[in-house]
């Protein structure tokens, strides 16, 4: 080969790359366009939901916006799959590459705030509200869906764009179920979507599996002073269910966590119970170990109820796998999240953050003025039941800027911010990263099975199982009584918008 030749061909051959790079530039600035242009739309959506403050198994309203919004920008929509009716699966395109953002938008009991007030001012006193901020997720990740659409149909992009918003997530009560309906088997990846106060993503388990699960007994009644011979307390038995599990807790790895409340104790003291009940918490690093307790724990209350002349019965409340992040997936993440960067904060934003810390009586850091590098994240004892689903799919996360740092989930501080300019900006922030890790996904053949080869060495050494028993039906009736109580003095507070993309 002439020397001119092989200038020619490297020319040409770095030529084809830098705009092979430049037309990927060009679909993300698309995506992040479509992004900017929307942001009123995302806030309304994640202010909307706010406001509606629903819990888990009852976001209708929260569900009925969503399957407004993306039906109208062109989304097929199912409302109801996997036997709950506030399930909701959206899609767009068709064929592979399959690519799905996972995520949840429940509130929690008692979480009714004020936005924007710092000493506790409930909208309706003892309301539920969002004090974590999965009202957000509603907006990201429609937002970030929508922008995905224009970008495959500007530039013909082959493949599906999904969003799964699943129900309950603060009770870990419907992954194990939607996953056991099937909707990701054809599914190629997934992107985790959660709020937090930096703009993050990681790789490895991020948390821990747990096992929930509510033991009763049943005993015999009779009266405590003149025939207790007669009994057989079932109380008695919880009891020593609660004193057996602590003889085992010193045999087990340190790894292990587990925590139980009793449900009930019996009546009064002139009645031997014939029902008693405790509700147990079994977690561990991983679910073959918390499996492996959650054993053990069965064969307590077996002794419990020998010991007693008791009999038990024990019913699946809820499980989680803890997440497994996909490392390829991380880097795109991260490249991502170094080209969008956190929002510029505005220095009213800085002020108002550092002096909610300070009431907060928290480190007055203000926010968060660069990205998390990755590979700093510990594997955290919580869990999330979205982790079912990283061990039947390849999994990606992204933690979005849109809350105080400081400022815990599961109390109220956190429902102070959820609709201020700090949450709005971070969602942007957040959808823009998401729509170019989904474009990433969705263009990238490499990237994909890089990612499914990563997967396929993990999910072989610890397969799946599916912790629901083989009769396990969803708690749809979770939370109905609590959201009926409220809804209608909630009602007063909607937003009553109309998101439409453009
Ligand atoms: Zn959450």
């Amino acid at each position: 080969m002439g020397r001119n030749v092989k200038l020619t061909l490297i020319l040409t051959f770095a030529l084809l790359m830098l705009s092979l790079a430049g037309r990927a530039d060009e679909r993300k600035q698309l995506a992040f366009d479509t992004i900017d242009r929307n942001a009123a739309q995302i806030a309304d959506i994640s202010d909307s939901i706010f406001y509606f403050g629903e819990l888990g198994m009852q976001e209708f309203e929260s569900t009925r916006l969503l399957k407004g919004t993306l039906e109208a920008a062109g989304f097929r929509v199912d409302l109801g799959g996997a036997g709950m009716p506030t399930n909701l699966w959206a899609e767009w395109g068709s064929g592979h590459p399959k690519i799905a953002i996972v995520t949840e938008i429940d509130a929690l009991p008692g979480g009714s705030q004020k936005p924007l007030a710092f000493a506790r001012a409930p909208l309706v006193p003892g309301a539920p509200g969002h004090m974590e901020g999965h009202n957000t997720h509603g907006g990201v990740a429609s937002g970030a869906a929508y922008a995905v659409k224009q970008v495959m149909r500007r530039y013909n992009l082959a493949g599906t764009v999904a969003i799964s918003f699943g129900p309950a997530e603060e009770q870990i009560a419907s992954r194990p179920f939607i996953v056991r309906a099937g909707y990701f088997k054809d599914v190629d990846a997934i992107i985790y979507l959660h709020i937090g106060p930096v703009l993050a993503t990681g790789y490895g388990l991020q948390n821990y599996a747990a096992i929930s699960a509510i033991f009763t007994f049943h005993g015999k009644t009779a009266h405590g002073a003149i025939n207790p011979w007669d009994g057989r307390d079932a109380v008695d038995a919880v009891e020593l269910m609660d004193i057996g599990f602590d003889k085992l807790r010193e045999h087990l790895h340190p790894s292990y966590r587990a925590h139980r409340t009793i449900t009930n104790g019996g009546i009064q003291p002139n009645i031997i119970p014939d029902t008693g009940q405790i509700w147990w918490f079994v977690r561990d690093a991983s679910m073959p170990d918390a499996k492996a307790t959650y054993d053990k724990l069965v064969k307590i209350a077996e002794g419990a109820a020998l010991m007693t002349g008791t009999t038990y019965d024990v019913k699946y409340a809820a499980s989680a796998w803890p997440q497994l992040v996909n490392r390829s997936i991380a880097e795109a993440i991260q490249k991502n999240i170094d080209t969008v960067g956190v929002p510029a904060w505005t220095a009213e934003e800085q002020a108002f953050a550092r002096d909610f810390q300070k009431f907060a009586e928290r480190p007055m850091v203000g926010l968060r003025t660069k990205p998390e590098a990755l590979g700093g994240r510990r594997q955290s004892a919580s869990s999330n039941d979205n982790g079912d689903v990283s061990w039947v799919v390849p999994a990606g996360l992204l933690n979005f800027p849109a809350s105080v740092p400081g400022i815990q989930y599961h109390e109220w501080h956190a429902a102070v911010t959820p609709v201020s300019s700090i949450s709005h900006r971070g969602q942007v922030a957040g959808a823009k990263v998401l729509a170019a890790s989904v474009i990433d996904l969705l263009t990238r053949p490499d990237l994909l099975a890089q990612a499914r080869a990563e997967f396929a060495v993990e999910s072989k050494q610890t397969p799946y199982f599916s912790l629901l028993p083989a009769d396990a039906q969803p708690d749809i009736g979770l939370n109905r009584a609590e959201m009926e109580k409220y809804r209608p003095a909630m009602r007063q507070f909607y937003l009553n918008k109309t998101p439409r993309f453009d």
